[in-house]
């Protein structure tokens, strides 16, 4: 939530305000592959992407637009859509776990073709637990980044950082999900709802990141609309409980005729991860682990929600 958002609180909660976390980024040594590694898997998860086929050699990546193929010996190279992009750099392996650092998440990110949301979704191989279609909804993206902390972490990076790891973890459970945006850009608040409007979908949950004045507040807050349907009620309450049990402190389930839960025809829930005005929820909400963490609260909440 930020100043610019053209939203009604309906609760007169006052949680306006630019702030951020008040401890400047430490100072840490150059990157080196033990600091900043992350497993295949993760890398996959980050990535939007689900790993078809592994072996020894190479590893395949795939969502509906792209197929990433990774050679995995250290400065083996990637391909995108068939065509060589650059180096995996380091690889490193611990037992069957394969290692390669993080730095590659970007590197790999900027060659992918986007497949939202003109694109339908596709099903998905795994057992399906569900036929439901979920929309997951990054808030904030490019010329609006939503709150920014002081020292700089911008809300719109967090909130797809989560989103995308919330919509590969149900995909994975058999869920069709479509995000409104997979990368850096903007989307008015009414397309963000007319994408989940126009199919029909089950869910629609939105995912942003708090900033209040009162740089104590810290926890996350799980919101419906004043009007929202049982469903809605009983999705918030899975997601909550699930959220709680990560450890976060929860606000409980709020009631905010935010724009994208008022426009949204079916169920729709919006989900503050924490503040980045406090210095300890920044300072987690940037950390890859606890975005893992909260990603798979999220997406449990939303599994049991649509039972
Ligand atoms: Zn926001």
């Amino acid at each position: 939530m930020t100043l610019r958002t053209n939203i009604i609180i309906a609760l007169g909660l006052v949680s306006l305000g630019v702030a951020g976390c008040e401890q400047p980024q430490k100072q840490t040594p150059k990157p080196v592959v033990a600091e900043h590694a992350t497993t295949l898997e993760d890398l996959a998860l980050r990535l939007g992407l689900q790993i078809t086929e592994r072996d020894e050699a190479f590893v395949v990546l795939k969502n509906a637009a792209n197929t990433v193929i990774l050679f995995t010996q250290t400065g083996g190279r990637f391909f995108v859509n068939g065509k060589p992009m650059g180096s995996v750099g380091e690889v490193k392996r611990q037992r069957d776990t394969v290692y390669v650092s993080d730095s590659l998440i970007p590197q790999i990110r900027q060659y992918l073709r986007s497949t939202t949301p003109q694109q339908p979704p596709v099903a998905r191989p795994g057992p399906l637990k569900t036929k439901a279609l979920v929309v997951i909804d990054a808030g904030h993206g490019g010329h609006d980044p939503g709150t920014i902390s002081t020292n700089g972490l911008r809300e719109k990076g967090i909130n797809l950082e989560v989103a995308t790891r919330v919509a590969g973890l149900l995909q994975q459970r058999g869920v069709s999900v479509v995000m409104t945006r997979q990368d850096d850009r903007f989307i008015e608040l009414e397309e963000r709802s007319d994408i989940a409007n126009r199919r029909n979908a089950d869910l629609f949950v939105s995912i942003h990141s708090d900033s209040n004045p009162n740089r104590s507040l810290q926890g996350f807050t799980v919101y419906v609309a004043r009007t929202a349907s049982p469903e809605a009620h009983r999705v918030a309450g899975e997601i909550n409980q699930a959220m709680a049990a990560t450890g976060a402190e929860s606000h409980g389930i709020r009631e905010a005729d935010y724009k994208v839960l008022v426009n949204t025809n079916g169920p729709a829930v919006l989900v503050e991860l924490g503040y980045l005005s406090n210095t300890q929820d920044c300072a987690r909400l940037r950390d890859g682990t606890y975005q893992n963490r909260l990603a798979q609260a999220i997406a449990n909440g939303i599994l049991a929600g649509l039972r």
